[in-house]
């Protein structure tokens, strides 16, 4: 159970570090491409429906900084980070790749990471892009939990199907991949339940 959430900073440049408050504590980061509903499933996964803490994007590809965020939960606190989402093809070319280099300085660093929660679209399932992400996760050896976001856009036939093929193309187990709406909450549960073992064993 969330108790409440503060911004904690962020870090919007090569060579900056976590904010002091985070340091030592566990962690885990929320990664995926522009428009997957990252900002959505962050102020859900928060019980944050009225005042979102993470800004649901009118322009995509804006949010260009790694943001912490303090969370109380019943278990302990951890922090929660938001990376800038990627793959936004209007992005010029230059900005993409200074945010590749403090996204990688940040993960290489992986100091107080425990995981990451990487989002996939159930309906367009992995991406080029996505995967690129999943295999650079691997190499890290970072653990990763995958949320299949915008689920309610699919029938429930449709859901299974791109399901399965989402697992296969991303090679992973189904226990690893939890199906999530941030219109009617399918998976938040499931999600706060796994990241509170990942956080707290
Ligand atoms: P971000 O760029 O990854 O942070 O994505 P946002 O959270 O800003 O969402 C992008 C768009 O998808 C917005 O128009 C959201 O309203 C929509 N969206 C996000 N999550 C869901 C969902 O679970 N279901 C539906 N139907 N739409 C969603």
């Amino acid at each position: 159970r969330i108790k409440s959430v503060e911004f904690a900073g962020a870090i919007g440049q090569l060579g900056q570090q976590a904010p002091e408050s985070a340091r030592g504590m566990p962690q885990v980061a929320f990664s995926g491409r522009s428009n997957v509903g990252k900002s959505s499933l962050i102020n859900r996964l928060l019980g944050r429906t009225r005042t979102a803490i993470a800004r649901v994007s009118q322009s995509p590809g804006k949010t260009q900084e790694i943001n912490f965020y303090r969370v109380r939960a019943d278990l302990g606190d951890f922090f929660l980070v938001d990376l800038p989402g990627y793959g936004y093809a209007k992005a010029p070319l230059a900005l993409q790749k200074k945010w590749e280099s403090v996204i990688a300085e940040f993960l290489t660093a992986k100091t107080d990471l425990v995981g990451m929660v990487q989002l996939i679209d159930l309906r367009t399932g992995p991406t080029a892009d996505d995967l690129r992400s999943v295999d650079y996760l691997a190499q890290l050896e970072i653990p990763v939990l995958f949320a299949f976001t915008k689920s309610d856009k699919l029938s429930l036939m449709k859901r299974q199907e791109q399901f399965r093929s989402a697992v296969q193309k991303l090679g992973i187990d189904p226990d690893q991949a939890i199906p999530f709406s941030a219109l009617n909450g399918e998976g938040t549960q499931q999600l706060l339940d796994t990241l509170g073992e990942l956080l707290f064993p």
